[in-house]
Order: C-alpha cells, then structure tokens, then sequence
C-alpha cells in the first residue's frame, strides 16, 4: 500500500473508531442536547436524531408533551442501541406507519399522565397531538 492509501485507510478507521466511541457516549448520556430552530425537515415539531440529540421548533419551546415524547425516543435509543433502535423504527415504519408504530405509541403514552392512565381516550380525543392520521383515530374508537 502507498503511503497515502495507508494515511487515508488510518484515518478512515481513526474517523469509524471516534464516532464508534461518540455513540457509546451518547447511549449513556440521559441529558442528551437539545437543538432549537425555526424550522425543521417535513414541517415535523421535533425529531430525535440519535446519536446527536434532539431538534425541537422553536414554536414548540414550551411544550412539554412534545418534549417528553421526544425524549422517550431518546430512551429508546439508549435502550436499543443506534443500529437497532433505527433499524427496528424503520421496519415498524414500513409495517404500521407513523401513528401505529410502536416506538410512537410507547412514546405518546408518555407525553402527559391522562395519556399513560387513558391511552385510547388520548388518542381518540385528540388529547395527544402526536396522531396526524384521522383513520388512526376513529380506528381507536371501535376497539
Ligand atoms: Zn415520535
């Protein structure tokens, strides 16, 4: 190998080896940062993007539901790790959707006590603001 291919490879394990070592901290870290902007990707309120921490609209600052949703996200990906918390979200993403998806629903129950005491009538009434899909709704209201 020339030089540079062995300078380029020794940083590239370098690289691979610091954010192989950021995610273990991060996995660990039960105040994970929170990131404020105007705006964010799909119009979303707040995201969770492990490993780095979690981007919240600078509309939603104050709001609280919102927040401890997110940061049972957070817990999820402290719990599972990055490869199959992101792994295990998408295939339940792809099987259930958003509203159905069992990260999200273990999520909205935590965002207030009516939710984790009344999960169906949170839902149902729209107490939750985390369920986008009307049918998601009246489905709850026949079970
Ligand atoms: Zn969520």
């Amino acid at each position: 190998m020339s030089p540079a291919n062995t300078l380029g490879l020794g940083i590239s394990i370098g690289c691979s080896l610091a954010f192989i070592y950021y995610c273990w901290k991060q996995r660990h870290n039960n105040d994970p940062q929170i990131f404020y902007r105007e705006k964010l990707a799909n119009n979303n309120n707040a995201r969770t993007v492990p490993p780095f921490g979690i981007f919240v609209k600078e509309s939603e600052k104050d709001n609280l539901a919102l927040l401890k949703h997110e940061m049972i996200h957070w817990r999820q990906f402290q719990r599972e790790g990055l490869l199959k918390f992101v792994f295990g979200y998408t295939m339940e993403a792809a099987v259930n959707g958003y509203d159905g998806n069992k990260y999200e629903i273990e999520a909205r129950e935590n965002e207030t006590d009516y939710c984790k005491e009344n999960y169906t009538e949170c839902v149902r009434n729209g107490r939750s603001n985390t369920v986008f899909n009307p049918e998601f709704r009246n489905f709850m209201s026949q079970t």
